[in-house]
């Protein structure tokens, strides 16, 4: 059968895309770009989406991994995945012009190491290694802190620590809601006296994103499909996917409308659609558009949470 050639429903999640900490970033970024001659630097992409960090590159942006790279007299601005203490002293002692876009949600998550680590406690890290966000909250501890990293429930597991009584956790701020739960669980059935933050640290941009997949799911987990914008180093991005899968539904991260195989709607009648927190909703539209070319019926929108959240910008970039 031609896949071109049959009909399917095409179902939006709500809410998807952008979330504040992003929204914010960019600006940061786009605010700086205006008002200093380029280029400006940034450590790492200041969002992970590929369209976001081209549309930056093209406007005098340059992302660079190493702070050393850094010309004396420059502007540097760290990205939303936030850096370690390390990072920040080594920026600040040279000559340049620093803003931090690291999302506040993320800052939360530092300012609790900070203060564990403050008296004293052992601190898990629930995250992803090598991730930018996982690399710079574990650089938040001072150095006679022990941190350990659990990525999964087998981690959880074989984890040993050297004071259980005086032990907490803190997560990475985008991992699945469900996946944690289960390794919380073990952690905390291996170390009763395991202290919780006072307000969960997987944000609710994460949260919603998961809450609007789980109603998509019931919408196209009979001959469906779930197409998540994202890009592949988009942690959120991945975990859409990923909760789709896990319920049986194919899913795939697409970086655009242009990384979609039409083959793929073989045998398909309802086409999930949603977008990852870094993900601008312009790719949305045009992944909409390509999929009603190809025969998508009445883009019906799900009902999710009304997002409300807004950061305000740093200080010098307000106006
Ligand atoms: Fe902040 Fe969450 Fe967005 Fe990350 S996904 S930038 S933590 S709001």
């Amino acid at each position: 059968m031609n896949p071109n050639e049959h009909s399917f429903k095409i179902y939006i999640a709500n809410p998807r895309g952008f979330c504040a900490g992003v929204q914010r970033a960019v600006e940061v970024v786009e605010k700086a770009v205006a008002l200093f001659p380029p280029p400006i630097y940034v450590k790492h992409e200041v969002v992970h989406n590929t369209h976001v960090v081209q549309s930056l590159t093209n406007k005098g942006v340059r992302f660079i991994e190493d702070i050393q790279e850094v010309p004396e007299g420059a502007v540097l601005i760290f990205s939303a995945h936030g850096v370690s203490q390390a990072v920040q002293e080594s920026a600040k002692n040279r000559n340049l012009t620093i803003y931090d876009a690291t999302c506040p949600l993320v800052t939360k998550v530092h300012m609790e190491v900070k203060r564990y680590s403050g008296k004293g406690m052992e601190i898990i890290l629930i995250g992803h290694a090598n991730h930018p966000e996982v690399i710079g909250t574990l650089g938040q501890a001072s150095a006679h802190t022990k941190m350990y990293l659990v990525q999964n429930k087998q981690d959880a597991l074989d984890l040993q620590v050297t004071n259980p009584d005086h032990l907490a956790y803190v997560t990475q701020t985008t991992l699945s809601l469900d996946e944690t739960k289960e390794i919380l669980t073990i952690l905390k059935q291996r170390f009763p006296k395991l202290h919780a933050p006072n307000k969960e640290d997987i944000c609710y941009a994460t949260q919603n994103r998961q809450d609007a997949v789980k109603k998509l799911i019931k919408l196209c987990n009979s001959s469906g499909l779930i197409l998540v914008i994202g890009s592949r180093s988009s942690s959120n991005s991945n975990r859409l996917t990923e909760l789709a899968k896990s319920q049986g539904v194919t899913s795939y991260l697409i970086e655009d409308a242009n990384s979609f195989n039409p083959t793929w709607l073989t045998n398909v009648n309802h086409v999930g659609v949603t977008a990852g927190a870094s993900a601008p909703e312009y790719l949305v539209e045009e992944l909409i558009a390509m999929l009603k070319k190809l025969g998508g019926k009445e883009a019906s929108f799900t009902q999710g949470f009304n997002e409300t959240v807004s950061f305000s910008l740093p200080k010098g970039l307000q106006n």
